[in-house]
């Protein structure tokens, strides 16, 4: 690879462009970029393809000390002008060779600037390359767009034009032991029936009692690629909407597949994302435990989790991201870059919104009407 296609240094030519890292055509000395549809390196002005090579593999793991917030992996370090910092939403993103980028791709913001080069970023050492096309992403967002009703006109019609960015999202995931000591009391449901005199009469009523039996064991658990997404530019419910990612089999991280797409550097760190998963892991342990007791209900139960082997993966993983800016709001719009499937939140028309309540009114009306007429 190093041969064939030599890093250049970039020219300096500010935040619209960088070729920090590039891959020149042979040919004809053009910045070549990742095509997924190809699977190849490809050069727009002579057609030449050129393969990316390294195979698919289990993903490189590095352990996680909690206690210490300590790790070993490997740092990310960028090029002077390959990474771009957003002051109106603060991301900051990584442009991969010829990608072309004026403005931010997750707020569609235009004054985003240069953010000095910074070693002390984990790199991801993983990545799920985009296998869906530009052109088959825009096909789902438009597809979308058409099916949103209540978006106003104009935002249907701004579909047509939008453009949609190849953006690689960071995320971690986690590998853990669990091992949980836990006591307190299960409690077992049980009807009780018991007369009381009303009236000089005698009735029998019932009432739920609870018995209470001490519970105390240890249970152990094996967690497996947990993930945990490393962006706060996204919407959470979005992403999780985009679908599951394979996360077993990825690419080791080349900068080839970045030709020509951006990269999110992780605005949420090691530490705060395993916090995340350690809760859900915990929760989870905390659920199992009470499943496999068995009883109805539980009081005063106390938990002593203990995390053994962390380890952990950073990666990358491909989505299409197109960010809309409508009377001051910004609404995202985003396709799974693997599998191509779409997840967005768009305007609703304030017009549209009224003929539908007006609608809705005229329809009651009429009901109200038939049941009167009915009625008599
Ligand atoms: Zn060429
Ligand atoms: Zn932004």
């Amino acid at each position: 690879m190093q041969d064939e296609h030599t890093a250049q240094a970039a020219k300096g030519e500010g935040p619209r462009k960088s070729n920090a890292i590039g891959f020149p055509c042979r040919q004809c000395g053009n910045q070549m970029a990742y095509r997924p549809e190809k699977d190849k390196l490809y050069c727009e002005y002579c057609q030449s393809e050129v393969e990316i090579p390294g195979e698919a593999s289990e993903a490189a793991e590095y352990m996680y000390f909690p206690d210490e917030d300590r790790y070993d992996a490997p740092q990310w370090e960028t090029e002077p002008g390959q990474l771009l910092t957003c002051p109106s939403c603060g991301a900051d993103t990584v442009i991969g060779a010829a990608a072309m980028t004026a403005s931010c791709p997750f707020c569609s913001s235009h004054y985003v600037t240069e953010a000095p080069a910074d070693a002390k970023i984990i790199l991801p050492e993983t990545m799920m390359p985009f296998r869906i096309s530009e052109q088959a992403a825009r096909e789902q967002f438009t597809g979308w767009a058409k099916k949103q009703w209540l978006a106003p006109r104009a935002f249907q019609k701004e579909a047509k034009r939008q453009e949609m960015r190849g953006v690689y999202i960071p995320f971690w995931t986690f590998d853990a032991s669990l091992d949980t000591s836990y006591s307190g009391f299960g409690g077992r449901r049980r009807v009780e029936h018991y007369t009381v005199r009303v009236n000089g009469k005698t009735q029998t009523r019932t009432r739920t009692h609870t018995d209470w039996y001490p519970v105390s064991g240890r249970m152990h658990m094996d967690f497996d690629n947990v993930p945990c997404p490393a962006t706060a530019k996204l919407d959470r419910g979005l992403l999780d909407k985009l679908g599951n990612f394979s996360l077993k089999i990825l690419h080791p991280y080349n900068p080839a597949y970045l030709a020509g797409f951006l990269a999110e550097r992780y605005s949420i760190g090691l530490a705060a994302g395993f916090e995340t998963v350690r809760r859900l892991m915990d929760r989870r342990m905390e659920a199992h435990i009470e499943a496999s007791l068995g009883y109805d209900t539980y009081r005063g139960m106390r938990y002593h989790h203990h995390y053994e082997a962390v380890k952990f993966k950073h990666i990358l993983l491909p989505v299409w991201l197109s960010a809309y800016s409508y009377h001051g709001k910004t609404y995202q719009f985003l396709v799974n870059g693997e599998t191509g499937k779409p997840a967005g939140h768009s305007p609703l028309s304030a017009l549209k919104i009224a003929l539908l309540v007006g609608a809705g009114i005229l329809v009651a009306g009429a009901l109200l009407f038939l049941l009167m007429t009915l009625g008599q």
